[in-house]
């Protein structure tokens, strides 16, 4: 089934207009027909002998609710941001200006997503995970909200958690939030314009227009803001302290330099000891025991939900035609246009009411509480039993970031 797992390097999102939306089935344009519909999905038998379980996949949509950016827009482009440009790995580590300018926005994004908070649709699939009604979550995004909301779900975050920073060379994962700290301390300026930045509100504001206009910034969903004419170049980072005290063999052999300032900031020259944030950057491979575990988590389940997400990133996308390949029903609740999405409503019978398949376009933010609502209702006594042991697999070293 997901036998042959080819190398997934993360691309520049997918950018052709999706084909026109449609409501499958007819009865679900409203939010009741759509509860009634996910519901059915949910708790019908799964086909043949596939599992009676099934996996979640989030992206962007889903994490709207709780303030950060969307750059899906309704067509599948981008939106919030028409100049994002995202940063890529070997421009990352190639360069020492590169990476002084992602560590400076990146240290005045983190305020904001620090803030975040799992929103109502994150604490709706805790609960049908309770109830067992959903076993595992695969999520393409990278601010460990599923994590924060349902400790208990096991989780692949596929492209990684904005939580730690990670060593390019020898691959020790740290505390982001320790890191700020260290940036902090080195870059003193930089920090009173941050406080500033705090104080004028705009760092409070979820409206990324607001955000700008009292600012004078725009923030993306990985953290990083735009500053107008900010000297990136007075920007210091620190070294991984591991490389520090025992430099790393190169790819040639020789040993790599890791020299730092009086202050401990990493010095230009450095060939060795990059920090970067532990998320899977553009031109870079997702580790293969992720993309494991991502396989597993979709084999391993006889239903797939799509919440939230234009399944723009390959990555995401080849797990859904695996659900698809496997002969999972797959419902897709998504607001905006979604890659490839006639595979997953074709064939389906015209009168089936969405044990074979859902397709809405409707937040997650509405449907997932008001259908736990429904549930909470109807269900006959025996139902709400929270199950302790919800893992039925092995787990897979790297398939969750919790430490
Ligand atoms: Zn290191």
């Amino acid at each position: 089934m997901s036998g042959a797992i080819s190398s997934l390097r993360m691309r520049i999102p997918y950018r052709e207009l999706p084909p026109p939306n449609i409501t499958i089935p007819p009865s679900a344009t409203t939010l009741p027909g759509a509860v009634a519909a996910l519901k059915e999905f949910l708790t019908a038998p799964a086909p043949r002998n596939l599992p009676n379980r099934t996996a979640v996949l989030t992206g962007a949509g889903f994490s709207v609710a709780s303030g950060l950016a969307d750059y899906r827009g309704a067509n599948g482009t981008y939106r919030v941001n028409k100049a994002y440009l995202p940063i890529f790995y070997t421009d990352f580590l190639n360069s020492h200006a590169t990476r002084k300018r992602y560590w400076a926005r990146s240290y005045v994004g983190w305020t904001s997503l620090q803030k975040a908070h799992p929103n109502v649709g994150h604490h709706a699939l805790a609960r049908l995970h309770q109830l067992n009604l959903v076993s595992n979550v695969v999520t393409q995004n990278v601010d460990s909200l599923h994590v924060r909301a349902h400790p208990l779900m096991p989780t692949v975050e596929l492209h990684g958690s904005l939580d730690y920073v990670v060593c390019t060379s020898c691959r020790t994962r740290s505390s982001r939030a320790a890191f700020q700290d260290e940036l902090t301390r080195l870059n003193p300026v930089w920090a009173d314009f941050l406080r500033k930045a705090i104080a004028s509100g705009a760092l409070a504001t979820e409206d990324p227009a607001e955000r700008q206009r009292r600012g004078g910034f725009r923030m993306n969903p990985d953290g990083d803001v735009e500053l107008p004419d900010a000297p990136y170049t007075t920007f210091r980072y620190p070294p991984c302290q591991s490389c520090l005290t025992k430099p790393p063999k190169l790819a040639d052999g020789s040993e790599g330099r890791v020299h730092v300032d009086s202050d401990g900031a990493l010095s230009s020259g450095s060939t060795a000891g990059f920090l970067k944030p532990a998320v899977v950057m553009f031109g870079e491979d997702i580790s293969s025991d992720v993309k494991q575990a991502a396989a597993t988590a979709i084999d391993s389940a006889g239903r797939l939900l799509v919440l939230g997400t234009s399944l723009a990133t390959f990555s995401a996308w080849r797990l859904a035609k695996q659900a698809k390949q496997n002969g999972m029903p797959v419902a897709v609740v998504s607001i905006g246009g979604v890659r490839g999405e006639d595979i997953f409503i074709s064939g389906l019978d015209p009168d089936q009411t969405g044990s074979q398949g859902i397709r809405v376009e409707m937040s997650t933010e509405s449907l997932l509480p008001a259908l736990v609502e429904e549930i909470s209702r109807t269900a006959p006594a025996g139902i709400d039993h929270v199950h302790e042991s919800p893992q039925t697999f092995a787990p897979i070293p790297g398939a969750s970031m919790i430490e």
